[in-house]
């Protein structure tokens, strides 16, 4: 008997009911406005941001309205301005070209090695074309941050991470976020924390932390904050640095404060559904799993694997089979940009050069999401299926 998945790749878990019933009783204040506060109150923007802060072990952090913006207001807060070049990774997704994009800037992409990080050989080359590198940690993949933090302290290139992926996942034990000048978060539905849309960042620095705050749109009530500087560095930058309106409302950030409670939980639930697929790909002929630096603790929130030099049509022929049976795999190599499978040569704004290597290992990855409704006996059946699927691939001539 062939066995057939049935579940769905885009459902998410509901909203805890503490974030349903907070949410009401914002609605009900009708003060949805992250500054519209009654007497001796404290909006649930500004909450979360002092929990986050806490949580994360940052000194300051700013909620804004998507992980995207985060990146954008991390890029003028750290001072790129237009005609600046900024580094990033040639495998992430389109939000992260696109804050560059936003400021003016020019991308300049560092290639990916066959377990998906940053090449920091590739990376030693470039360090001197640029002050600023956005640093995306793509589906959660850690590279040495100790060997990438050392090449970029020596050349004093301030680093931005980009931790989409990585909310919750630590690097030799300090949450993932913390290496860099600022972290940015994205809460949007596909990610740890789901708000729809939503984000964050994070940093110690507080003439930054002033900046992101007067940038996401403070109207001077920056006092409101819980997690910001002291008023003498709004005084600093005040003047100087525009309003940017990207804040964060209250309604989300009541969702999101019991879901941050439950990351730990979550991180776990993800790994196992993680490792159950991975143990159950182990040894499949033709396709390469990841492996995961030691000092990483990853969240598997997707899982990836490489048809390292198979040809588009046998790939599209293992895509197509595992669809059949419905398990919904992704394809970066394809032809044509879709849904999340965008690169670096897809982002022709950027006028890239060729990156041959590169192409090479984005040609060959299959990418999947692990969302938390599926039991780890879903995964264990999707690990047989793209098992069979891909053998059967692969012994045809
Ligand atoms: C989703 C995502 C972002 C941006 O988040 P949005 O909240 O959708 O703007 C940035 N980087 C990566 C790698 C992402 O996957």
């Amino acid at each position: 008997m062939t066995e057939n998945f049935s579940g769905s790749f885009t459902q998410q878990e509901p909203i805890p009911q503490d974030g349903i019933d907070a949410a009401l009783a914002v609605m009900q204040s009708g003060r949805l406005h992250r500054y519209n506060v009654a007497e001796g109150e404290l909006a649930e923007a500004a909450l979360l941001e002092r929990e986050f802060a806490e949580q994360m072990g940052a000194r300051f952090c700013v909620a804004v309205a998507s992980g995207g913006y985060a990146l954008a207001n991390a890029l003028r807060a750290v001072g790129v301005v237009p005609g600046d070049t900024v580094l990033t990774n040639a495998f992430t997704l389109a939000p992260v070209p696109g804050a560059i994009a936003s400021v003016g800037a020019k991308p300049v992409f560092v290639g990916v090695t066959e377990d998906l990080v940053i090449d920091l050989d590739d990376l030693e080359t470039k360090l001197d074309q640029a002050k600023v590198l956005m640093l995306s940690h793509m589906r959660g993949h850690l590279c040495d941050m100790d060997r990438l933090l050392e090449m970029c302290n020596a050349t004093g290139v301030q680093v931005i991470e980009d931790c989409a992926h990585t909310m919750g996942a630590k690097w030799r034990g300090v949450p993932s976020g913390r290496q860099g000048i600022v972290g940015c978060y994205s809460a949007q539905t596909y990610k740890h924390v789901n708000s729809g849309e939503g984000g964050f960042l994070i940093t110690d620095d507080e003439d930054v932390a002033a900046r992101a705050i007067m940038l996401s749109g403070s109207y001077m009530l920056y006092g409101r904050h819980l997690a910001a500087p002291s008023p003498e560095v709004f005084e600093r930058v005040k003047y100087t640095t525009p309003n940017v309106s990207g804040r964060m409302d209250n309604l989300r950030a009541a969702i999101l404060r019991p879901q941050l409670r439950d990351l730990e939980t979550q991180v776990r639930r993800w790994n196992e559904r993680y490792e159950t697929v991975e143990a159950g790909l182990q040894n499949t002929p033709g396709l390469r799993l990841v492996t995961r630096d030691d000092r990483a603790r990853p969240v598997g929130s997707s899982i990836q694997f490489l048809l390292l030099d198979w040809s588009p049509e046998r790939v599209n022929k293992v895509i197509a089979r595992c669809a059949d049976r419905g398990v919904e795999l992704k394809w970066f190599g394809g032809a044509e940009p879709a849904g999340f499978t965008s690169r670096y040569d897809s982002w022709r704004y950027a006028n890239a050069e060729p990156m041959p290597a590169s192409d090479r290992i984005l040609a060959g990855i299959v990418d999947m999401r692990l969302p938390l409704t599926f039991s780890l006996d879903d995964c264990a059946l999707i690990a047989r299926i793209i098992r069979a699927e891909v053998g059967a691939v692969w012994q045809t001539p």
